[in-house]
């Protein structure tokens, strides 16, 4: 019967295209978007802490965002005179770690971490990430200080957002609100930020880094939720 057998095939043949178009069209958003990993150090912050993150990160970046099981901070970084954990150790353990189809990881611990800021050999840090590099990592330490829960988790998700950027090669930004301004050493610099200004959204674009005009974020405006 050469005739069935010839529908038969191209039946099979059309249905292969069609098996390979669907795993095709499953695998394109993976293929599409960088993804950042999360990972949690030990001590870790809550999950509601955690989700803030994701969702600042997931709001402003074209990114798959992916979290990791937490793991303990590595002992090669700790820093015994002033009982914390140095940030720049903790970039380059992450960096190792980072799985193969990552883009960037952002290490998110409770504990305090610090680094060399100028003169000042141990300086204590909300987080630090490598400029147009793979890693970043924040600390939970000192975003609650004098403020509610909700407010603290705001302020890590801003400082996850603004280290992330870093490691797109955004330097720090004059545009006050912006959420690429320098903290200076002080956490409140947080509540007043809001947004990706426009110089440092072009300055991401031109990375390949579309933020979306409008950014669902996980934050109030300005002025609505400010610390007393
Ligand atoms: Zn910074
Ligand atoms: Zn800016």
């Amino acid at each position: 019967m050469p005739i069935f057998s010839l529908v038969v095939r191209l039946h099979l043949r059309d249905l292969a295209r069609f098996a390979l178009l669907l795993v095709l069209l499953a695998a394109a958003p993976t293929w599409a978007r960088p993804v950042i990993y999360v990972q949690p150090l030990q001590p870790a912050p809550d999950a509601q802490a955690l989700a803030g993150v994701v969702a600042g990160l997931r709001a402003f970046y074209p990114v798959e965002v992916k979290v990791l099981a937490a793991v303990p901070l590595p002992k090669p970084a700790w820093y015994p005179p002033r009982q914390r954990w140095r940030a720049e150790k903790l970039l380059d353990f992450l960096s190792d770690r980072m799985p193969a189809d990552g883009a960037k990881v952002l290490g998110l611990t409770a504990a305090d971490i610090s680094t060399t800021n100028g003169t000042i050999r141990d300086w204590g840090v909300l987080g630090l990430g490598t400029l147009d590099g793979k890693s970043c990592v924040i600390s939970t330490f000192r975003t609650t200080r004098g403020v509610s829960l909700s407010v603290a988790r705001q302020r890590l998700a801003k400082v996850a957002v603004h280290e992330v950027g870093h490691t797109f090669d955004l330097a720090h930004c004059p545009s006050r609100g912006c959420l690429m301004e320098d903290a200076m050493g002080k956490v409140a610099t947080c509540d007043r930020e809001d947004d990706l200004c426009p110089r440092c959204r072009k300055a991401l674009a031109a990375k390949g880094v579309v933020v979306p005009e409008r950014v669902a974020k996980p934050w109030p405006s300005p002025g609505a939720a400010l610390p007393k």
